[in-house]
C-alpha cells in the first residue's frame, strides 16, 4: 500500500543563514525567525540588517559597479551560467528548503527553482547591441545602453528566489552591481543563493541582505541606489514611488493583479476544469497572476461550476513536504487571517459556498479550496485581490458586458480568454486591459517574453530585451571627424 504520509524531503539542508555583503559573509546582533508554514514551527534565525550594514552593501555594491561595468558580455554571461550551476549542484537541497520556508509542494518547487535555473541561462544569452541611427560617411549617431549602478531589489514571499533571479539575471547582465532583499517572510533560499554566489562572483557584486519593511524603505530612499526593482503589492508600490522620488530613482514595479478569465459558451466545461481550476489555485492561489475573478456565460455556467466543483475535490491540500500534497498552506499568518477575514465577509454577505469556507485544521495557515457561486460584482471577494484559494465564479449573458466588468479594476496584470473560436478569443483578449492575455491556457512565462501590469498592477517590464532595457541607461554618442 501507499504511504500516504510519505516525506520527499526533510532536512533543511542550511542552519545558519547569513547576509553577503562585500564578498563576505555577515550576520547581525538582531534575528528573526523563518516560520514553516505548515507546521508553524520555527526553521532558523535569519539576521535583521541595520542602516550601517545597508551602507555597506550599497558601498561595496558601488565600489564593484567599477569593474563590473568594465567586464565584457563574454565575462557576465559565464558568471550568470556560474550561479545557475551553484543552484542545480544543490537542487534537492533548494526545494526542500523552499518548501519548507514556502509552502509549497514539490512540483510548484520544481517549477521554480527549474525555473531560477533556467532563467539564469537564458537570460545570460541576452543582450542590447549598439544601434547605429545614422552614419553618413562623416556623421555617425549611436545608441547605446549603459548600466545605471547599484540595483536595489525587493521581492515578496510566493516565488522568491525565481523573483529574485528574474532581476538579479538582467541587472548584473546589463552591467549593474545589486544589493537585494528578500521578504522577511520567506528570506532563507534568497540568502543562501546570495551565499553561493559568492563563490562565483567577484565581491560587492551581488549582495543580499535580509530585514523588515523598514529595511525595504531605507532602500528606496538610499541616495547610493540609482534604480528600484520591486515586486510586491500596489499598496507598497505606491510607498516605494513616492521615497523613489527622493533620488529619481529608476523603477520597475511588478504590483497586485485582480486576474479576469472569461469563458465562453463554446467551451466544452469538462474538458477545460482542470485548466481553470490551476489557473486559479496554482500555488494556492498566491500567484500575482491567479485567475481570481471567473466569468462564464450563463449556457455553459452549471456544467462549468460542476466540472470545477468534481475536479477541485480529488485536490490534496497538505504540507508540502507530504508526497501527496498538490497544495500547500498559505505562506504566513497575516494572509491567513486575511483571507479568513474575507471568507467570513462572504458568510455574513449570505454568498453560496459551492466547495470550501470555514479553515478546518491546524497547525499552519491552511486554507480549503473554496468556489463561490455568483456573488455581487461589488463583493470584497470580488473586488480584492484575495491572495488566497477563494475562487468567485460569476454569470454573464452578454460578451460585452462581461468585458466591462473584468476591466473593471484598478489593477491590469493578466487575463484569460477561453473559446473554440481563436478569432472571437482574439477579439476578447485585444478589449482586455491587461499587460499579459493567455488564450486557453494560462501561466505560461519565459525570458524572451515580456511580462508587466497596466494600470495599477505596475510599470515597467521583466523579462525579454525590454526588461534588459530596465537595467540600462540609454547612451547617444554622435561623432564627426575634427574639422569636417
Ligand atoms: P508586500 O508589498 O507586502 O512586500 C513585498 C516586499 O516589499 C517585501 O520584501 C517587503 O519587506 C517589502 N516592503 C514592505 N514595505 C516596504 C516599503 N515601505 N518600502 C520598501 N519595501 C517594502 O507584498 P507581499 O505581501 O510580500 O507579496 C504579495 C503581493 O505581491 C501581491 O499583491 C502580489 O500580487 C504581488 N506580486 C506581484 C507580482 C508581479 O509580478 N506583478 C509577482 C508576485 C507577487
Amino acid at each position: 500500500m501507499k504511504n500516504e504520509k510519505a516525506m520527499w524531503g526533510t532536512e533543511v539542508p542550511v542552519r545558519e543563514f547569513a547576509m553577503s555583503i562585500g564578498g563576505q559573509r555577515v550576520t547581525s546582533e538582531n534575528t528573526d525567525f523563518a516560520i514553516n508554514p505548515a507546521t508553524e514551527e520555527r526553521i532558523a534565525r535569519f539576521p535583521l540588517a541595520s542602516r550601517e550594514q545597508l551602507d555597506a552593501a550599497v558601498a561595496a555594491a558601488g565600489e564593484a559597479f567599477l569593474t563590473w561595468r568594465a567586464s565584457s558580455i563574454a565575462e557576465r554571461r559565464a558568471a550568470l551560467e556560474r550561479l545557475a550551476g551553484k543552484i542545480e549542484e544543490h537542487y534537492e537541497a533548494f526545494l526542500t528548503l523552499l518548501t519548507t520556508e514556502q509552502g509549497k509542494p514539490r512540483a510548484g518547487a520544481e517549477w521554480e527553482i527549474g525555473g531560477s535555473i533556467h532563467w539564469l541561462r537564458e537570460i545570460a544569452k541576452q543582450s542590447l547591441p549598439e544601434e547605429i541611427v545614422r552614419d553618413d560617411g562623416v556623421n555617425r549617431v549611436v545608441t547605446r545602453h549603459t548600466p545605471i549602478g547599484v540595483i536595489g531589489g525587493i521581492t515578496p514571499w510566493n516565488f522568491p528566489l525565481l523573483l529574485a533571479v528574474w532581476k538579479i539575471a538582467p541587472a548584473l547582465m546589463a552591467g549593474n552591481t545589486m544589493v537585494l532583499k528578500p521578504s522577511p517572510f520567506t528570506p532563507l533560499c534568497t540568502l543562501w543563493f546570495g551565499e553561493l554566489a559568492q563563490e562565483v562572483l567577484p565581491p560587492g557584486v551581488l549582495n543580499v541582505i535580509s530585514g523588515g519593511n523598514d529595511l525595504g524603505q531605507w532602500m528606496t530612499a538610499h541616495p547610493g541606489i540609482g534604480k528600484i526593482a520591486f515586486t510586491g503589492s500596489t499598496a507598497t508600490g505606491r510607498r516605494v514611488m513616492q521615497s523613489a522620488a527622493s533620488n529619481l530613482k529608476r523603477l520597475t514595479l511588478e504590483l497586485g493583479g485582480n486576474d479576469p478569465a472569461i469563458v465562453l459558451p463554446d467551451v466544452d466545461p469538462e474538458a477545460i476544469a482542470k485548466d481553470l481550476f490551476w489557473a486559479s489555485f496554482q500555488n494556492s492561489s498566491q500567484f500575482c497572476v491567479a485567475t481570481k475573478r471567473l466569468y462564464v456565460h450563463e449556457d455553459v455556467y452549471d456544467r462549468v461550476v460542476a466540472a470545477l466543483v468534481d475536479y477541485a475535490r480529488t485536490v490534496q491540500v497538505d504540507n508540502g513536504l507530504l508526497v501527496q500534497a498538490q497544495l500547500g498552506p498559505l505562506q504566513n499568518k497575516m494572509q491567513y487571517e486575511k483571507v479568513r477575514d474575507l471568507l467570513q465577509d462572504s458568510q455574513t454577505q449570505g454568498h453560496r459556498v459551492l466547495l470550501g469556507g470555514a479553515p478546518a485544521r491546524s497547525p499552519g495557515y491552511f486554507i480549503p479550496i473554496t468556489l463561490i457561486d455568483n456573488p455581487p460584482d461589488d463583493a470584497r471577494c470580488v473586488v480584492e485581490e484575495a491572495f488566497g484559494p477563494v475562487l468567485p465564479i460569476l454569470k454573464y449573458r452578454d460578451l460585452d458586458e462581461a468585458i466591462r466588468r473584468a476591466n473593471d479594476t484598478e489593477y491590469g496584470l493578466a487575463a484569460s480568454v477561453w473559446s473554440a473560436d481563436l478569432e472571437k478569443a482574439r477579439d476578447v483578449a485585444q478589449r482586455l486591459e491587461a499587460g499579459t492575455v493567455w488564450i486557453n491556457q494560462i501561466h505560461v512565462f519565459g525570458p524572451d517574453i515580456a511580462f508587466g501590469g497596466h494600470k495599477q498592477s505596475g510599470m515597467g517590464i521583466e523579462n525579454s530585451l525590454h526588461g534588459l532595457a530596465e537595467y540600462c541607461n540609454v547612451q547617444t554618442v554622435m561623432e564627426r571627424p575634427l574639422g569636417a
